[in-house]
């Protein structure tokens, strides 16, 4: 009604140019840029059949309804089609009731609590606070502060605060400006003596540098602390005194100033007010996202009238009467029809008429400036430039100098202990250990400062599905409670999504911490230990096998025969001492080394002979050797000698086991999801946790040395206590590979360079002496002789003596075809001397040698020679 009263008290005149179609804007009084970019689009505009385009400008204002109604009634009586408003809530509130009654359209362009009947050009905000919780997700914000400026950028971000306990995450919402008296700093002090660290701040372009400012004079703009910017005009600004600050400040924006059509269209904007025309780069970064939408709106107001009809009325309404303009609903619903790629990229309204499919880009502030990191858009969402989002440049090695670290370890030994000492230590003198040399081998590297914190409930970290947060030491890097995290801290899957790990500086495996297995009762056949079971059994083959040889070879062999009286020339027959008594006899005598009484004569048999000798002499040598390893050694007597093992015999012998709790080791057999040994063990500890799952190692360790109880621990560890406790040792390999880290914050600037330096000293031997000197040297280290796995006697297997049996094997068969070429001979000298033929003799011999076993052989003429009884006669 007031409108209308307001209307009445007016007299305009009605205005109506048929050769030109008007479009009128409403700005604030100091709108020059605003003024030129309408203008500027204005002119880019073709005429629609011969009609130009002119625009016409009213300035009210700001939060002046009263004038504001009077410029958009002016505007409509001078026949404008349609209105560009761009200005104060309170403003655009009458402009919108004066417009909705003409049936004009309003082309808006700022963030609108609730469009309605005008064309917003400003993204949709629910799709704003879908970006903003993607981010969210993406920097992995937990706990976060929410400053806001008033009450609209509460309303923007209200849809976050549904954020609150639904997804695990925890929010404090502060208003900047609590006296509104333009200082924020009461509320920034609050908020660092909070010690939050990552904020969501959305404020006005106007206060955003102020509200900057006055967080980096209260210390809230440090390496710390992250922000995520609402604004859309962040870029804009000058961000030069934050941006050595390294604090991780990330935001959004619709417009690349790098881009060719943003630096001409800078160019064209800020043409009189600076000089530098040559690459328009100054000037296309103080564009903003309302000037763009202003050419955007204007332009495609130009596009949407070429579908009125050709010549249609325009409007010629007294702001006084009831009349609308007839066209004014067709060309509402002509521009929400349109897809027109403009300056803030492809503008298309939803059923809604809202501005909803858009896409923009990620910003971070660095070193260099605001670099572009990533885009964001309708259909997939949030995307990076790079694998994980902020990526630090490499630091030089210098530029850590004079920082200062707040690092965080446990007092688990011998990573972290408090330094005994007569006098009071103060600060890190108070303590010792791998841990802490390392920190202090880096910081002489990389010439930073530190100060130690100790986490007393030596809870290294993990992520507590409940409550959403990580505990430990890794939450504690996480909150910002400190910089970096040293200990016994296993670089985990798990781990590495919440911070970042600089490089391995020690490796290692699970292992079991068990009782020393106790001395054997040595077994009443352990003279048979030396040779494996195998061995034996092949030697009882060889022996066999080379006594009936020995006995073919010299039934075969005609040196073998020999004339039993050597006084009587003419013998009838010829006897063999090769009887197989006998050469099983030879063969126990060689064996046994003792000897025998039988002596073979003919080259293969004593080939045969000579082959065995060598065989014993070799198995006898190798055996007599391996027994004296047996007998000093004593064979260890232990319940299991793997996990697999540990886990059939625990119920049966009463052996309980667990490890550290909530520690990677328990960890490890939750996520060993295929194998069921290690399932088993998970939920054997899970089962009887109170009883057999330790909050420190020391408490394993002492478990494991007085109770029959398997400690599941790291090898490094095992290492240590082992070389200090005699009675325990480690059983079994390592169940798995994995290594010790120091946690960092996650993005952190210098994780590349404590990296290098960690890999440095690892070059330099520097981390095996602290290894040696903290293992082996200090604190009772060396008490315990390590065992010597290679003293213990192990059976001789195949592999070992094969190659005797293959001599012995092969002596064999060439003295097999020796006594084949010594019959053949004789046979062939025999049938010269009888003159009989050869064949016919070598048959006869043949079947001697098969028709009986007799050791007796009739002499055919010619009569023997006298005997060769070889080296006893010879
Ligand atoms: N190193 C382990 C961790 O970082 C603790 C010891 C263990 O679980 O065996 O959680």
């Amino acid at each position: 009604m007031l409108v209308f009263v307001i209307i009445i008290s007016l007299h305009f005149h009605k205005f109506s140019e048929a050769e030109t179609l008007k479009i009128g804007a409403i700005f604030d009084t100091e709108s020059l840029i605003k003024e030129r970019a309408f203008y500027h689009a204005i002119r880019q505009i073709e005429p629609i059949n011969g009609r130009k385009i002119e625009g016409l400008v009213q300035n009210v204002p700001p939060n002046d309804p009263f004038e504001a109604t009077l410029a958009a009634c002016h505007l409509i009586e001078s026949g404008v089609l349609a209105i560009l408003g761009p200005t104060t809530h309170e403003n655009s509130h009458m402009i919108q009731t004066v417009c909705d009654n003409k049936d004009i359209p309003l082309l808006d362009v700022r963030f609108v609590v609730q469009p309605k009947n005008s064309i917003s050009f400003y993204p949709s905000q629910q799709i704003l606070t879908q970006i903003y919780i993607d981010l969210l997700e993406a920097w992995n914000f937990k706990n976060f502060v929410i400053l806001y400026e008033n009450d609209e950028s509460l309303i923007r971000i209200a849809e976050l605060l549904k954020l609150y306990d639904g997804n695990g995450h925890k929010m404090v919402v502060r208003q900047l400006d609590k006296y509104q008296n333009g200082d924020y700093r009461p509320t920034l002090k609050e908020v660092w003596q909070s010690e939050a660290t990552h904020f969501v701040l959305d404020c006005s372009t106007d206060i955003l540098e102020d509200v900057l400012h006055q967080a980096q004079q209260v210390g809230l703009v440090t390496n710390k602390q992250f922000y995520i910017i609402t604004n859309l005009d962040f870029h804009t600004l000058d961000l030069t005194s934050f941006q050595y600050s390294e604090t991780n400040i990330t935001g959004m924006r619709f417009i690349d100033p790098d881009s060719d059509t943003i630096r001409n269209l800078g160019l064209t904007l800020f043409r009189n007010d600076f000089t530098n025309l040559e690459s328009g780069f100054i000037e296309a970064w103080k564009i903003k996202l309302e000037m763009a939408l202003i050419i955007d709106a204007v332009m495609m107001f130009g596009e949407a009238l070429n579908g009125l009809p050709k010549n249609f009325a325009t409007p010629s309404i007294d702001c006084m009467s009831a009349e609308a303009w007839t066209y004014g609903t067709t060309l509402t619903n002509l521009i929400k029809s349109i897809n027109y790629p403009g300056y803030t990229g492809l503008i298309q309204f939803d059923n809604f008429g809202l501005r909803s499919a858009f896409g923009l880009e990620i910003i971070e502030l660095k070193e260099g400036g605001i670099i572009k990191v990533g885009n964001w858009n309708y259909s997939d969402g949030l995307n990076f430039n790079r694998v994980y989002s902020p990526n630090p440049p490499p630091l030089e090695v210098g530029s850590l100098i004079n920082k200062t670290f707040i690092v965080i370890t446990c007092l688990t030994e011998p990573y972290g202990m408090r330094k005994e000492s007569e006098v009071p230590l103060h600060g890190n003198q108070r303590y010792e250990g791998f841990g802490i040399d390392l920190i202090a081998e880096l910081s002489k590297k990389l010439g930073f400062n530190y100060t130690f914190i100790i986490r007393e409930d030596k809870k290294n970290g993990e992520y507590d599905e409940t409550t959403g947060q990580w505990t430990g030491m890794i939450g504690d890097i996480i909150n910002g409670k400190a910089d970096l995290a040293i200990t016994d801290l296993t670089i985990t899957s798990e781990r590495e999504s919440a911070v970042d790990f600089s490089t391995t500086f020690m490796s290692l495996g699970i292992s079991i911490l068990y009782q020393k297995p106790k001395k054997a009762l040595p077994s009443f056949f352990s003279f048979a230990d030396p040779f494996s079971l195998t061995v034996w059994k092949l030697l009882a083959a060889a022996f066999f096998g080379a006594s009936i040889a020995l006995f073919i070879l010299g039934r075969i062999s005609p040196s073998e025969w020999q004339n039993p009286y050597p006084c009587v020339e003419e013998s009838e027959f010829l006897v063999n001492q090769l009887s197989l008594r006998n050469c099983f006899w030879f063969m126990v005598g060689s064996l046994m080394q003792q000897g025998s009484e039988i002596a073979p004569i003919a080259f293969s048999t004593r080939m045969v002979a000579g082959t065995w000798w060598f065989f014993t002499l070799i198995m006898v040598s190798s055996y007599t050797a391996n027994l004296a390893a047996f007998l000093t050694t004593e064979s260890p007597d232990s319940p299991f000698k793997d996990v697999f093992e540990l886990v059939q015999v625990a119920e049966k012998k009463g052996i309980k086991f667990g490890a550290k709790i909530n520690g990677s080791t328990e960890k490890f057999f939750r996520d060993s999801k295929h194998i069921d040994e290690y399932q088993k063990i998970y939920q054997y500890m899970k089962n009887h946790e109170d009883e057999v799952m330790v909050n420190d190692n020391k408490d394993g360790v002492y478990k494991a040395e007085h109770e029959n109880y398997a400690f599941f621990m790291e090898t490094t560890s095992i290492e240590y206590e082992t070389q200090r406790r005699c009675s325990l040792s480690s059983v079994g390999h390592s169940l798995d590979e994995k290594g010790y880290g120091i946690a960092m914050r996650k993005n952190s600037s210098y994780r590349t360079a404590l990296s290098t330096a960690i890999l440095k000293l690892q070059e330099e031997g520097v981390l095996a002496k602290l290894k040696r000197k903290w293992w082996e040297e200090k604190r009772g280290g060396g008490l315990c002789p390590q065992q010597d796995k290679a003293a213990e006697g192990t059976p001789l297997n195949l592999k070992n003596v094969g190659g005797v049996f293959c001599v012995t094997i092969i002596g064999t068969v060439l003295s097999c075809i020796l006594v084949f070429i010594e019959m053949v001979l004789h046979t062939f000298k025999k049938s010269l001397h009888v003159k009989k033929p050869f064949k016919v003799l070598l048959m006869e011999e043949i079947r001697f040698y098969f028709r009986t076993s007799a050791m007796l052989k009739p002499v055919t003429s010619p009569k023997p020679k006298p005997p060769d009884y070889g080296f006893i006669t010879s």
